[in-house]
């Protein structure tokens, strides 16, 4: 149903991604892109597999900004249906029982864990945030809302489009070093997932704790993940998500 990311490993978390497909069918968890007929009934298989329940999970409209917002119990007016929603691309919280979420097809997950002061962070990192340092503000807000030490975060990159397919324009130049922009037979790629590595680190964040290993190329791996690049307006949508584990617990 979903990849493990390797984080929880890193310790009482559930995370990771979903693929696009569960017991052979298609497993869309966006409720306004691709075919949206099942999304739902997806997004309760999903809490149901994990032991959580559904209304814990925290939803965010996100808008390929750099708009990162701390997330109570008290403050849930994140849901996509709501008259409410707020518009964000990270999520943070220190609270066990909230399954923080958001949606991907190409742009990156990036699964933050402070050890120390149990908090937690989730990004949605496109070319768009990523070029608005949404890593580098997600790991500032930590530190100023949860008293993070850098030193101390794990960050781990989900699946996501990398160099390999991601074919850009001569305008990315303005936006993106040289250091992740590569030229190949006259065309630019841009390493997204390099980029965001980078500004981890700018970020104080230690090498060693800077995890890509569950971060395969989307675009390469159609089998497993949407890919908006290759697939276009009809793609589907994964799920990742991240929870404290403290609040989890089986109906
Ligand atoms: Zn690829």
């Amino acid at each position: 149903m979903y990849q493990h990311n390797v984080i929880e490993s890193m310790g009482p978390l559930v995370g990771g991604t979903t693929y696009r497909n569960y017991n052979g069918l298609d497993f869309n968890l966006s409720l306004r892109a691709g075919d949206t007929s099942q999304s739902r009934s997806n997004r309760k298989d999903l809490f149901h597999n994990l032991s959580l329940p559904l209304e814990n999970g925290v939803f965010p409209q996100q808008v390929h900004g750099n708009e990162v917002l701390q997330i109570t119990s008290t403050r849930k007016d994140l849901e996509e249906d709501s008259s409410t929603v707020s518009k964000c691309d990270g999520l943070m919280t220190s609270e066990g029982e909230l399954v923080l979420s958001i949606q991907t097809a190409d742009c990156y997950p990036i699964f933050i864990y402070d050890p120390i002061q149990k908090a937690i962070a989730l990004i949605h990192a496109g070319w768009r945030g990523t070029a608005q340092k949404i890593t580098v503000k997600t790991i500032e807000l930590l530190s100023h809302t949860y008293q993070s030490n850098p030193e101390d975060l794990i960050v781990s990159i989900g699946p996501g489009i990398q160099s390999c397919c991601y074919e850009v324009s001569i305008e990315f130049m303005d936006h993106f070093s040289a250091q992740v922009l590569k030229e190949r037979n006259g065309q630019f790629y841009l390493d997204l997932l390099k980029e965001n590595v980078l500004q981890a680190q700018s970020a104080s964040v230690l090498e060693d704790n800077i995890l890509t290993e569950s971060s395969l190329c989307t675009a390469c791996h159609v089998d497993q993940f949407y890919s908006y690049r290759k697939e276009g307006p009809l793609s589907g949508r994964m799920m990742s998500f991240l929870s404290l584990k403290s609040g989890y617990y089986s109906d």
